[in-house]
């Protein structure tokens, strides 16, 4: 058997059917190209058939790819598949992921199908899905609740009709890693030639032990995400599972195609999309991961480094902020610190980015690298422009803010007082756009220490049902605020125009 696990990545979606990590296709296919760089083997790039912009998503990263293989999720119907196949029609190494639901609380309370009609269902979408692609998964919807010898007949049906790849999902988060290790086993034994995988949920914190009492017992594809997000509670995190193979790869043995110092890059990318960071102390990819605090702790890493620290900061990809960029920093030095992160851009981008480093070193003196992250991030062309502000506050006026704003070319201002400075910038930029918005969420970061940090703002907004994100990063946290929610407008329009 190989050492080697394939690392099926699902942030694209399980992942972004988590509250708040929903993304736009350019964002998926930049996301998707970091993962590729990460050295992901399989990337789940949506559900097509959910919705024609998951669609639309699956289809823009199968174009791109060159590397990985591309997966497309469909349940196991005729409709569905047809969305999967024609989706990943041009895609280098395309992958069918077909699932159905195999526990008797499934078939009996969601389905309403009989076992026997189950088994009927999953062979004929398995076979289905072989007449678009060579390589199709199947999985069994919440395998380790369900009876074993029922899922070894559905799985060894399966696996006769075509599908390679079977899939055991945990997928209540429900299994102890004793317990899903012992399904694996059986399964690998009674199933050879069938690659057996495993895609485990963090309901009870569960999901990197129980991934790891997989392959231990035999299972050689994992399916996570960066960050660990996903439904609910999350999957089993990409950099966590990864890590512990890396860190604890004498006693375990096993090897994954993971470039890990990729992995604080590919994190901070996600979270700079999406606007959700991890908890500070979250394993590998929180801000506290390597901050060493007590000062014993201190005292034994300065003598040897080896006295608190499993692994190095820079085995994952976090180096020191440094001062990199200045406002004499040219393109190829822009460019080069890019490659180092991680980042490659066309050629005309970097010359945008690098007219936003000088900007930015205009006015905070110093680029930091989580900075020049952030303005690639925010340097695609906006949707609509915020043109000037202007905000008078203090403890003893009525706040008071004029906006000016270019939407589909048109400019228009407003003025308005509000609460604070930046409610009356908000209401002002609500009446020049001329629209009733509903702000759902708001987050503020410091991207890198300092008072003249970049501020990233994230804004969510609901209009007419529809919500969208908008970002932006600017020393001025004002200007990053409304900057952002114009954007989150603009994509608002759209998504109702497109509906
Ligand atoms: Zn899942």
């Amino acid at each position: 058997m190989t050492n080697q696990i394939t690392i099926f990545d699902t942030t694209l979606r399980d992942g972004e059917q988590s509250p708040g990590c929903s993304m736009h296709t350019p964002e998926k296919v930049r996301m998707a190209l970091q993962l590729e760089r990460l050295g992901v083997d399989i990337i789940e790039a949506g559900f097509p058939i959910a919705s024609p912009g998951d669609f639309q998503a699956v289809e823009a990263i199968a174009a791109e790819l060159k590397t990985a293989k591309v997966a497309a999720l469909c349940r196991a119907k005729a409709v569905d598949i047809e969305a999967a196949g024609n989706a990943l029609k041009g895609a280098a190494h395309p992958v069918i992921h077909t699932f159905l639901a195999s526990s008797g609380i499934h078939l009996q309370w969601k389905l309403k199908i009989s076992p026997e009609e189950a088994i009927r269902q999953a062979v004929e979408g398995v076979k289905l899905a072989r007449t678009f692609v060579e390589d199709v998964e199947f999985s069994a919807e919440d395998a380790s609740r369900t009876d074993y010898a029922y899922l070894r007949e559905m799985l060894q049906a399966c696996f006769e009709a075509g599908a390679k790849t079977l899939n055991v999902p945990d997928t209540v988060g429900y299994s102890l890693p004793s317990e899903y290790g012992e399904m694996v086993a059986k399964l690998v034994a009674d199933l050879p030639g069938a690659v057996v995988s495993v895609h485990c949920h963090n309901d009870l914190g569960l999901a990197v032990a129980n991934s790891l009492a997989a392959v231990e017992a035999g299972a050689r594809q994992v399916e996570c995400t960066i960050n660990g997000i996903g439904e609910r509670a999350g999957n089993a995190s990409l950099e966590e599972f990864a890590m512990a193979l890396k860190v604890r790869r004498e006693a375990l043995g096993l090897d994954t195609g993971i470039n890990t110092e990729l992995l604080t890059p590919t994190s901070n990318h996600l979270s700079t999309v999406t606007g959700v960071w991890p908890q500070p102390n979250k394993a590998i990819v929180g801000r506290n991961a390597f901050a060493h605090e007590a000062g014993i702790h201190q005292h034994g890493m300065l003598a040897n480094p080896l006295c608190y620290e499993i692994m190095t900061p820079e085995s994952v990809g976090l180096s020191q902020s440094m001062l990199i960029l200045g406002k004499h920093s040219g393109k190829h030095a822009v460019e080069a610190r890019l490659k180092q992160l991680g980042v490659n851009l066309p050629s005309g981008e970097i010359m945008d980015v690098t007219k936003k480093v000088k900007e930015l070193a205009d006015r905070a003196k110093f680029v930091y690298d989580e900075d020049l992250l952030a303005i690639v991030e925010h340097s695609a062309e906006p949707r609509a422009r915020l043109v000037r502000y202007q905000v008078v506050a203090g403890n003893n006026i009525l706040p008071t803010a004029t906006v000016e704003v270019e939407v589909e070319g048109h400019t228009r201002s407003a003025s308005a007082v509000g609460n604070g400075p930046l409610d009356a910038a908000l209401q002002a930029a609500d009446a020049a756009i001329g629209l009733d918005l509903k702000l759902l969420e708001m987050h503020t970061r410091a991207v890198t220490a300092g008072k003249d940090a970049l501020a990233e703002v994230t804004v969510r907004v609901e209009h007419d049902g529809h919500e969208s994100l908008g970002q932006a990063a600017s020393p001025d946290t004002i200007e990053a605020t409304l900057k952002a929610y114009i954007s989150a407008v603009a994509a608002a329009r759209e998504a109702r125009a497109a509906a």
